[in-house]
């Protein structure tokens, strides 16, 4: 199914993103959550690929494929999109990752360079692969025409991009190359989304910009991504889930409060869309798709 179309409809296009649990209470609880997930009626989900594991190529793919099989195979009407890096990997190995979706009729690929492995700040081409993501998003365009393609984008800048401005110079070019979404990073400040969204018009950008949105829901785990990330937690959110330190359920209200407000301000300064970083969760997103009635 084309995913570009969904985009052209007035009503905001809700995606959710999962990763692949690495136990089998990960999987039973995986079930449970998209269950719940699925009753907001998401214009497609994804699949990640490989962050922050340190497994063979072979389990990462495997992993990932286990998930967009399965979901396949329940709900065979919501379309799938997989994510794909080019870690570890020789072009040979991302060819066949690619023919394993399409027989999975995969819709979409989010093409992706991947983050660097183990603790090291520089990203070393594996010998056969490629070094950007621009790169895959050619690639995929040159050999499987059959999918979308989706891009990442980061309205606070990529860690190793030295300006803004630069940074979206590369992003035009993976659009230029074939990609035809743009799924954000998360942030917690819309006016970093608006200045990039202000910035990715300026260079022509003509597809939809869709913000990566994660509901904070406990304050350690999103300190920590956040500090992988390199995305700003607001002050004020910051200050008021430290008011709950030892009160789960309390950074549970802050965090879904926050996030509610901040998709009703993304929505009505028009996005398309919006791509919740779920982690395998659905007590938060359900939240506030149900208050804004999504
Ligand atoms: C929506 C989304 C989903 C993600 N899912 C995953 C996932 O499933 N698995 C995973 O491992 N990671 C994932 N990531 C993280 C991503 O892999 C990292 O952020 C990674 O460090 C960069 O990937 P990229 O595709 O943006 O890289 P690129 O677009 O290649 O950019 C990487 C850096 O290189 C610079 N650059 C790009 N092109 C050039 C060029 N031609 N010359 C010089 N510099 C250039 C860019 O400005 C940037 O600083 C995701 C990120 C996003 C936003």
């Amino acid at each position: 199914m084309n995913l570009v179309p969904l985009y052209k409809q007035t009503k905001p296009v809700i995606s959710f993103e999962f990763f692949p649990p690495k136990t089998w209470q990960g999987i039973a609880e995986l079930y449970e959550h998209f269950r719940e997930l699925m009753k907001c009626n998401p214009g497609y989900i994804t699949c990640t690929y490989g962050a922050g594991g340190h497994t063979s190529l072979d389990e990462v793919q495997k992993r990932t494929l286990e998930v967009l099989r399965w979901v396949r195979g329940d709900y065979p009407n919501i379309p799938v999109v997989s994510h794909l890096t080019c870690v570890n990997a020789t072009q040979t190995d991302l060819r066949d990752y690619l023919c394993k979706a399409k027989e999975l009729s995969v819709s979409g690929i989010v093409a992706l360079r991947g983050d660097v492995p183990g603790n090291s700040h520089l990203f070393v081409p594996f010998p056969g692969g490629f070094r950007y993501a621009v790169e895959l998003v050619r690639f995929i365009k040159s050999e499987f025409s059959e999918f979308n393609i989706l891009v990442g984008g980061y309205p606070e800048k990529h860690p190793e991009a030295s300006s803004l401005e630069e940074d979206i110079r590369h992003l035009k070019e993976k659009v230029d190359a074939g990609g035809e979404i743009v799924l954000t990073q998360l942030f917690y400040n819309n006016e970093d989304f608006y200045r990039f969204r202000d910035l990715c018009e300026k260079e022509k950008m003509n597809v939809p910009i869709v913000p990566g949105i994660l509901p904070v829901t406990n304050l350690a785990q999103v300190k920590r991504i956040t500090s992988l990330c390199g995305a700003k937690i607001a002050p004020i959110l910051l200050e008021r889930l430290e008011k709950h330190e030892r009160d789960e359920e309390g950074q549970f209200s802050v965090g879904v409060y926050y996030a509610t407000r901040q998709v009703e301000d993304l929505i009505q300064q028009g996005v398309p869309g919006v791509h919740f970083y779920v982690l395998n969760r659905s007590r938060a997103a359900v939240h506030i798709c149900r208050a804004l009635t999504l």
